[in-house]
């Protein structure tokens, strides 16, 4: 109850007769009987409740009282309370009650309060013989207060429910957000996207050649997480968020599906094809500027598959095309993009297929060995063979190691696959020196999923042991990118495997990162020159700068220099004419099955 509310006018004191005033001082003295008629009704609504909350009764007995004082004071001198009296009221009339009994009981409270005053009131009329203005004065003041201060309550109760309800909108547009927006890097997230893409695709049904949807899929992002710890992970996948928001026109959609995959959502595509593949250069270009993280720089590179609207059902369906493409990209060599059409989807499935067929195939006999001479060019003696890796499949024919190995590293199965090759190649050349009587030695390829194998130098020294071969016969080549992720457990293995004395040489030199300079790092002994630097060193010369500087260098650091797939009498004289040590190609002998001793020989 606030005085304000009680006095009709605000601000005056207006003039008060004789009886209006005895009135007042009779109310004054009544005060108490107020509080104790409203309690006495309290305790009967709440019954056996009533005892337990001592203080909210206290409350409710003292605002009631004080409230019938500022009804006494304002009829006795037609002023406020005083303004001790004013701050106790709004009190005690507000916080402890407000909080404590419910809207439904206050007004009760209320009535409980009105209606006992107003008894009082007229009792008091009674026995003072008050005329019918006094009476009508005081009943007016009483239901001024009353009306007043269930106004001003319903206006407080109005306000915190706008509050509430405020707050509640608040809570639902953050909790939208959230179930919509990836928490990391706060992009839209797979159900925001699919939803984005139908509305999309119901926009546009005229013209579905106009939108596309860009798969974004990092490349082996799992090795920044496991080399360089999960945090980094998170940072690159924010800096990678924010670069591709930079990539793309302001009307297209980015979002990030989880892990490493993104997603580009193109509208309006003008330029159809040529725009979207515009696009994907673009997001290349800007991934391949390194991560300056704190103490390092990550490098990172995309797979990318775009789909254009034009030939999907739906939204989920266009996805799953651009995914399909992205995956083909992946298949050719990752860091690059593809666009969806039907062949990709022949690819993929002929890719499931020898997937299936991997593991029987190990088991079923159906994987062999073929061996491709190295011969030294000062003398043309075969001093190596390599094995390479055939697949004999039962419907699908041969099926190239650069075909099923990749497949095979993704399963696993490259550890006994790789495991297999190791055994038979040294077994077979064990057999060719003891048959020969020569010292003819054998190359194998390894894949970098085996040197993650902590096996490995285990099973190398035995399978040395039991073919009874010196570690210096076997030569294991391994390809630039290998050593070049620069991981601790590379270093170490390849620190034990040459303690057994078997040679390393790196693979398709000059394609990965064709730098010179880690070969200081390993214990390196041979160089094998990619024979895309040698096709053409007679014709054009394009190469022979490349390929003289590369086997200087080498030599400069004590190593062999092994040219691959020289195919003409040309390029053969050019390497002799650059020092190169030994070669290997369709000229000097093709790949071939060797069944007995002589053909390796050829
Ligand atoms: P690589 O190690 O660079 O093997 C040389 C590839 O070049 C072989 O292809 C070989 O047949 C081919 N080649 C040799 N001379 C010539 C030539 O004069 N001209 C042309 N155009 N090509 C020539 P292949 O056998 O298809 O092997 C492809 C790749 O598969 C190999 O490349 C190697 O990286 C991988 N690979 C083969 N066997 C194995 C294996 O047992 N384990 C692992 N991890 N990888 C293997
Ligand atoms: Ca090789
Ligand atoms: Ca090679």
């Amino acid at each position: 109850m606030d005085s304000r509310q009680v006095s009709p006018s605000t601000g005056n004191s207006a003039p008060v007769g004789n009886a209006r005033k005895e009135l007042g001082q009779a109310l004054f003295g009544r005060a108490e009987d107020v509080a104790s008629t409203v309690l006495r009704r309290w305790e009967k609504m709440k019954g056996a409740d009533f005892a337990a909350h001592e203080d909210v009764n206290r409350d409710i007995a003292r605002t009631t009282h004080l409230a019938t004082i500022t009804v006494a004071q304002f009829l006795t001198t037609g002023s406020f309370p005083t303004a001790e009296q004013a701050k106790e009221l709004a009190a005690t009339g507000k916080a402890p009650l407000r909080n404590t009994v419910s809207l439904k009981e206050l007004t009760r409270l209320y009535l409980y309060w009105r209606d006992a005053t107003i008894a009082i009131v007229l009792e008091e009329t009674g026995r003072l013989g008050s005329d019918r203005a006094t009476i009508d004065e005081a009943l007016f003041v009483v239901h001024a207060g009353f009306d007043g201060s269930i106004m001003r309550m319903a206006k407080e109760f109005d306000a915190e429910r706008q509050r509430l309800q405020d707050q509640v909108v608040e809570e639902q547009t953050r909790l939208t957000h959230q179930a919509l927006h990836d928490a990391l890097t706060g992009l839209p997230n797979r159900t925001l996207i699919l939803d984005r893409l139908s509305h999309a695709l119901d926009r546009s049904s005229r013209q579905l050649s106009r939108t596309a949807v860009l798969f974004v899929d990092l490349d082996h992002f799992k090795v920044i997480n496991d080399v360089a710890g999960h945090s980094t992970g998170d940072a690159v996948l924010v800096g990678v968020a924010a670069r591709l928001r930079e990539a793309v026109r302001s009307g297209d959609t980015v979002g990030r599906l989880g892990g490493d995959e993104f997603v580009v959502l193109c509208e309006d595509l003008t330029g159809g094809e040529h725009e979207a593949e515009g696009l994907a250069q673009r997001i290349a270009v800007l991934l391949a500027e390194p991560f300056c993280l704190e103490d390092r720089e990550v490098f990172v590179s995309a797979s990318i598959g775009v789909a254009f609207a034009k030939g999907a059902d739906d939204a989920a369906d266009l996805l799953a095309q651009a995914d399909r493409a992205m995956y083909f990209a992946k298949d050719r060599g990752r860091a690059r993009y593809e666009v969806y059409c039907t062949d990709i989807d022949e690819g993929l499935e002929r890719r499931a297929e020898l997937l299936n067929s991997l593991h029987p195939a190990c088991e079923r006999g159906e994987l062999h060995l073929h061996y491709q001479p190295v011969r030294m060019l000062h003398d043309n003696q075969v001093t190596t063979m390599e094995a390479l890796l055939r697949w004999d499949h039962a419907t699908l024919g041969n099926i190239p190691p650069a075909e099923f190995i990749p497949l095979a590293e993704e399963t696993g199965l490259i550890r006994d696959i790789g495991r297999w090759v190791i055994t038979q190649a040294c077994n077979d050349c064990a057999e060719w020196r003891r048959r020969d009587a020569s010292d003819v030695g054998v190359s194998i390829n390894i894949s970098g999923h085996q040197l993650g194998d902590v096996e490995l130098v285990d099973f190398v020294r035995s399978a040395l042991e039991e073919a009874e071969l010196p570690g210096e016969v076997v030569t294991l080549e391994l390809t630039e990118s290998v050593l070049f992720s620069d991981a601790p457990y590379v270093r170490e293995t390849l620190a034990e495997l040459h303690a057994l004395g078997v040679r390393l040489a790196i693979d398709d030199f000059g394609t990965g990162y064709s730098s010179l300079s880690y070969l200081s790092k390993y214990p390196i002994d041979i160089v094998k020159i990619d024979r895309s630097f040698v096709a053409g060193l007679d014709q054009t010369g394009r190469n022979s700068t490349i390929v003289f500087a590369t086997i200087e260098l080498a030599h400069a650091l004590g190593l062999t220099v092994v040219a691959e797939g020289v195919e003409t009498e040309g390029e053969l004289a050019e390497l002799r004419n650059a020092s190169c040590d030994a070669a290997q190609g369709f000229l000097l002998g093709r790949p071939a099955h060797l069944t007995t001793s002589t053909q390796h020989r050829a």
